[in-house]
């Protein structure tokens, strides 16, 4: 009887350690995944003046929007064409796309700026009036903001990548194995439909009006999802975020996004970079973001492709496959030195 008590007694009190011992466990792995960034941005010893004001702000931000996140999924996902009136839209599979309007490309930059201070005072203008008859826009702006400020702080104080003008950055060019040069002035992408399986022919239109230009084109090629080369289609109701992941092979593409950036993204698929410029001002805590406005893998509401793009893709993929180049670096703006004749 004795042994019965004792032993229960054990199992008992192995029970509740387990049970604490679990619920730290998760404790820990509740930590949303914004939260998670600024404490790691807060234990960079590159930590600047900047960062010490702003320390504070950037947590509750982050933790603020880990907390509403599903909130906000859901603000991107009830966003119809009725919230953009002064936008055509094409409905195109699963979400509807803005019409890039049709501009004349132009040489010169948007630049904007972006600071904690400015995406805190967002916050602040939601309490001061939470009825507003736009506060979905609202919040989905602090999303915005907050997203963009951890990549740049990490960037800048976690992974020492540097933030330099655009006549200073040398960007990466990878050929991806989804890509041959099929003629002279033809290069062909192998995508599968995915979420878009029955509007094929609606992505390549939309795809022609950016990637048939200069004499030169691209083409698809659908194949099914076991092609492994390929890319897969993708629908994203989520966020306002497309892009494209190439440890998935997912061209991400979200509902509202320019009818443009889908082909930005297909330029990841061909190889490119982001041709984006984030200039840190350690004077004054703030990112100046400058953007292309003439050329499509800097700027997807304005930007084109143009003769540079077409000399790099000429540099990259070879008539011969066995002579496709490896990765390169190129600085947009400068002269794109031809591939080495064998
Ligand atoms: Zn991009």
């Amino acid at each position: 009887m004795r042994f019965s008590v004792v032993f229960f007694g054990i199992v008992l009190s192995l029970v509740v350690l387990f049970a604490a011992w679990s619920n730290l466990f998760r404790e820990q792995r509740s930590l949303g995944d914004y939260e998670r960034a600024a404490l790691l941005l807060d234990r960079s010893p590159k930590r600047e003046w900047c960062d010490l004001q702003t320390s504070q702000s950037r947590l509750r931000l982050a933790r603020l929007i880990d907390h509403f996140r599903p909130r906000i999924q859901e603000l991107f996902n009830a966003q119809s064409g009725a919230d953009f009136p002064e936008f055509k839209m094409e409905s195109v599979g699963p979400i509807l796309l803005r019409l890039s309007p049709s501009r004349k490309a132009a040489q010169d930059y948007e630049i904007s700026s972006w600071s904690w201070e400015d995406a805190r005072d967002k916050y602040l203008k939601t309490q001061r009036n939470p009825l507003a008859k736009d506060i979905g826009e609202q919040w989905r702006a602090i999303d915005t903001a907050v997203r963009y400020l951890l990549e740049q702080d990490l960037r800048r104080l976690v992974f020492s990548r540097p933030q330099l003008e655009p006549e200073k950055t040398l960007h990466l060019f990878q050929p991806k194995g989804a890509v041959i040069r099929s003629k002279q002035n033809e290069w062909q992408v192998k995508l599968s439909a995915g979420d878009f399986a029955g509007s094929e022919k609606k992505i390549e239109e939309i795809f022609r009006r950016q990637w048939w230009s200069h004499g030169r084109k691209v083409q698809i090629l659908w194949v099914g999802p076991g092609d492994t080369a390929s890319y897969k289609l993708v629908a994203n109701r989520r966020s306002a975020r497309s892009f494209v992941d190439h440890k998935t092979r997912e061209m991400v593409i979200a509902h509202l996004a320019w009818t443009r950036t889908v082909s930005h993204e297909l330029g990841h698929i061909l190889g490119f970079d982001d041709h984006y410029y984030s200039v840190w001002n350690s004077e004054n805590c703030y990112y100046q973001q400058k953007a292309r406005l003439g050329d499509l893998m800097s700027h997807s509401e304005t930007g084109e492709i143009t003769e540079e793009h077409w000399q790099l893709l000429e540099k990259a993929y070879s008539l011969d496959e066995s002579q496709t180049s490896k990765d390169f670096r190129y600085v947009y703006g400068k002269p794109v030195q031809k591939a080495q004749e064998k």
